[in-house]
């Protein structure tokens, strides 16, 4: 059991990211959902709650054995969020999002190509989008794992985007990349299409991308 002070500090922590997302219209209605892994486990966003009735009481717990307890129901897609925390240890966040331009493409059943070299930024040479499963399954879950891998984003079909982060607030900022991302590709795509960078290209840009903005302060 958590003590009550790293509880509220957990929980309050993703309702000040459940409420960024949701101020910057990433999500609409009840859609999306965000977790923080904490610990032996990690809290998640409830079912179906608006965002502007959330609550950080109302956030749950979940243990790597997808076991929980409380008032409220886990997020509906808990297995995703669980299977990620399970496999990549470089997530210590993930939002799921439908943001309007990635669900676009995503209903398309099309990832993001090279078109820009901020694809980049979700650890790869594209973002890939996973085949379409009913939301809240298994089936989900595992088709999403793997478009994810060795990538820290990937879209959905028929659904939308997962991202995930060192932090939450760093897998939201990713959503909203791959959104602008997806917006520009699609506007691009109307005035005759992109050019899309060699695969040599981006590998020069994920090089670079190790040591862009502040390093750690030297010694
Ligand atoms: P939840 O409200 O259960 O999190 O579901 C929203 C969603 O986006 C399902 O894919
Ligand atoms: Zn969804």
């Amino acid at each position: 059991m958590k003590a009550d002070a790293q509880m509220t500090d957990a929980r309050s922590h993703l309702l000040a990211a459940a409420q960024a997302m949701f101020a910057v219209r990433l999500s609409p209605g009840t859609s999306g959902n965000l977790s923080i892994r904490d610990g032996d486990g990690f809290w998640i966003t409830p079912s179906g709650v608006p965002y502007d009735r959330l609550d950080a009481k109302m956030m749950v717990f979940m243990d790597m054995k997808g076991e929980w307890s409380g008032p409220l129901k886990p997020s509906s897609e808990w297995r995703f969020h669980l299977d990620v925390y399970r496999a990549r240890a470089d997530a210590g966040g993930i939002c799921h999002t439908h943001s309007l331009h990635a669900t676009a493409l995503a209903c398309r059943g099309e990832g993001i190509p090279a078109f820009h070299y901020m694809v980049a930024a979700a650890g790869g040479t594209d973002i890939r989008c996973a085949p379409y499963r009913t939301f809240g399954t298994q089936d989900l879950s595992d088709v999403a794992l793997t478009a994810m891998k060795d990538r820290r984003a990937c879209l959905l079909s028929n659904h939308g985007v997962i991202a995930l982060g060192p932090t939450v607030e760093k897998a939201l900022g990713l959503a909203q990349e791959v959104e602008v991302l997806a917006q520009q590709y699609i506007l691009s795509r109307q005035i005759g299409g992109p050019a899309i960078l060699s695969a040599r290209e981006m590998e020069t840009v994920l090089e670079k991308f190790r040591t862009y903005g502040q390093q750690p302060a030297r010694a």
